[in-house]
């Protein structure tokens, strides 16, 4: 058989390539989600008020009190690579903050309509401005691009409208709006435990009740108790944890061997980052085994800071996926708490009962 002729070789166009790249960084409305409220506590936001209609698919709108955005600075907000939180590459292993890359208000501008308004307490107004493809853009024809000022509070509302209009593909991958809206609330969840000091509240678009809300004042057993339920929030037992070698601190607040459910809920935080970890999550419920009936699985919130350099945090533009030096190490001492604590719970109990 003849060998077919060789195809030309051609870059993809721009506008290809930006949308390629963010549909790898946001696949459903969560992970953009997740990206705006890292954003709004990097502002030192203490309110965060979620909103989304059809799943965040139609809308999703996230407002903070935190510091705002300067006027000057909009015009290149949605550039790629730009960010007020990374200056050098060194700096990349000392980064505090949650986001690092520039990318995630980029990454939605090509594949949303993005509405940011903002008001810094210096200024005297808000700020609006519409994104389209990294750049500014009119809200309508024939109108200017140029950011309006507005009335408004200090802090930041950015909506996101009609996720994917352009991705046709990705769009039909929904099954359900509910499903997506179901993942928002968890997340929202998620970061409403751990943000200490911070109220949230979630909402669908047009509903008069919440379907979660934490008021900045409340504890950590109160965040739980609003999110997960009593049955668990009367059960926890907390420990603290580390080890200098390792270079790493923990706090954890867990199931007691008197709580069992069908599945996991391991709410883990990487230095205020929520990720995934399946070696983390196996590990947990192997521990747990010994305690709990068959079938049974805990709930546990585990919070890791973990010194910035021994954290490879630059793996994928998605970041959900972070690994750090002394993995196994880390996760055994923790590992070894847990049994500890469950087995002090026990004895109280088995202790109580015999008196
Ligand atoms: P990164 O968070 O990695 O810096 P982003 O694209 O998420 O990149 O955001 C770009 C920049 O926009 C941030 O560095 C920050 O200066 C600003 N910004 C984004 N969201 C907010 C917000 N809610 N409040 C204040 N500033 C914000
Ligand atoms: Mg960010």
């Amino acid at each position: 058989l003849p060998l077919p002729a060789p195809r030309r070789i051609k870059a993809l166009a721009q506008d290809v390539v930006n949308k390629i790249a963010a549909g790898e960084i946001i696949v459903a409305p969560v992970h953009a989600l997740k990206e705006l409220i890292e954003n709004a506590v990097d502002a030192g936001a203490t309110q965060l008020d979620v909103v989304a209609k059809e799943g965040g698919l139609k809308l999703l709108q996230i407002t903070d009190n935190g510091h705002g955005i300067d006027k000057e600075d909009l015009p290149i907000l949605c550039e790629r690579f730009t960010t007020s939180k990374l200056k050098a590459f060194e700096d990349l292993s000392s980064i505090a903050t949650y986001g690092f890359r520039g990318e995630a208000l980029a990454s939605i501008s090509h594949i949303a309509h993005l509405t940011v308004t903002t008001r810094t307490k210096e200024s005297s107004c808000a700020w609006r401005a519409h994104y389209a493809d990294g750049k500014l853009t009119s809200p309508k024809p024939g109108q200017s691009a140029e950011p309006k000022p507005i009335a408004g509070r200090p802090g930041t509302q950015i909506t996101v409208e009609d996720l994917f209009y352009n991705v046709p593909s990705r769009r039909k991958a929904f099954r359900s709006a509910s499903e997506e809206y179901a993942k928002i609330l968890e997340m929202v969840g998620r970061y409403a435990v751990h943000c200490f000091g911070v109220a949230f509240s979630c909402k669908k678009h047009g509903d008069s009740s919440s379907g979660l809300s934490v008021p900045a004042s409340a504890g950590m057993l109160d965040r739980i108790r609003q999110i997960h339920g009593s049955a668990v929030a009367n059960e926890l037992v907390s420990f603290k944890t580390g080890n200098d070698r390792w270079g790493f601190k923990c706090e954890a607040w867990i199931s007691s061997a008197n709580y069992s459910a069908k599945r996991t809920t391991l709410l883990l935080f990487i230095n205020h980052r929520a990720v995934e970890s399946a070696a983390i999550k196996k590990s947990i419920e192997q521990t747990y085994a010994t305690f709990l009936p068959k079938g049974g699985h805990p709930f546990v919130y585990l919070s890791l800071e973990i010194e910035p350099h021994r954290v490879d945090v630059n793996v994928h533009p998605t970041k959900r996926e972070v690994h750090f030096l002394n993995e196994d190490e880390i996760v055994e001492i923790i590992c070894e708490e847990i049994r500890n604590s469950l087995g002090k719970v026990d004895t109280s109990r088995s202790f109580m009962t015999q008196s």
